[in-house]
């Protein structure tokens, strides 16, 4: 793509968003990226390198949850896990987080769902955020659904039991085999139905069912803006795609909407 492309696109995709009137953002792991935190899939991806993790996970968490929490916490266990983790704990918000935290700020993006568990929107001041895989710095109860952050609890008992309503605790993220929580997915479809315009970045949009969320805004008549230096099974559904990394592209549309 050369820079003349860039620009129109980033035009293009300002002007859409400016006639919009409930913009989302759908991110992934490439937004994170540019933070140094490893994707999952494709080149440099974690499980790339090492595989994909075990697909019961959650199955073995409520087999064994006393079991679970002391791999959690015992970093020899799962080395790529610890990877991942380290990868995160040393990470800031990258010039596109901060772009989406300043676009909603000026009113023009209502909600942002990410994949992403790194903490990074909020630490940038996202505000309307639904973390549909969870947050890695949080422990969230099975039953109630209440979350904390996770220093708020000691670990020498193990299983950790929610204060609420006595629970198991577990890890925030969503494992498979894991249901996403009620009031998550909930607040995800209603932003899918509002959204008459949805911002794709960062994401292969091939985990359900964050990928099918775009569908659901064009079934309503709206439009998909996509964010990516490649193409995905959702760039041929795009009206316009910023084919590059996210940490370069989203400043320059969030300063060609401040005019
Ligand atoms: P993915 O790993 O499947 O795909 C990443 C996408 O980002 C690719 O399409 C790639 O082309 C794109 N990309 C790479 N660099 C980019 C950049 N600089 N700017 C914009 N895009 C870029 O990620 P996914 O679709 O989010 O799915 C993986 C799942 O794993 C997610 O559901 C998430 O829960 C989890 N995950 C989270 C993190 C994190 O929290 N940072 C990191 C890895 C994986
Ligand atoms: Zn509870």
């Amino acid at each position: 793509m050369t820079l003349q492309d860039t620009e129109a696109a980033i035009r293009l995709a300002s002007d859409l968003i400016a006639e919009s009137d409930h913009l989302v953002a759908l991110v992934g792991a490439g937004l994170s990226a540019e933070s140094g935190i490893p994707t999952f899939r494709g080149a440099g991806g974690l499980w790339s390198k090492v595989g994909e993790p075990s697909m019961n996970g959650y199955e073995q968490f409520l087999a064994d949850p006393a079991g679970w929490w002391e791999n959690q916490l015992d970093p020899a266990a799962d080395p790529a896990r610890t990877e991942f983790r380290e990868a995160i704990d040393s990470a800031e918000p990258n010039p596109a987080h901060h772009a989406l935290a300043e676009l909603e700020r000026m009113g023009v993006l209502k909600a942002t769902i990410t994949q992403n568990v790194d903490d990074l929107h909020n630490r940038a001041g996202s505000k309307r955020l639904i973390e549909i895989h969870g947050n890695r710095t949080k422990v969230r109860c099975i039953g109630c659904e209440g979350r904390w952050s996770r220093d708020e609890f000691s670990y020498d008992a193990l299983p950790p039991i929610c204060p609420k309503c006595g629970e198991l605790l577990k890890g925030d993220t969503v494992m498979f085999g894991e249901p996403i929580p009620p009031s998550v997915i909930d607040a995800c479809y209603r932003e899918a139905t509002l959204c008459d315009c949805i911002m794709v970045c960062g994401t292969s949009a091939t985990v359900y069912p964050a990928a099918g969320f775009p569908q659901i805004v064009t079934s309503g008549g709206g439009i998909v803006i996509e964010v990516n230096p490649n193409p995905t099974p959702l760039s041929r559904i795009a009206v316009v795609t910023l084919r590059g990394a996210a940490g370069a592209l989203l400043p320059k549309l969030v300063e060609r909407l401040r005019g």
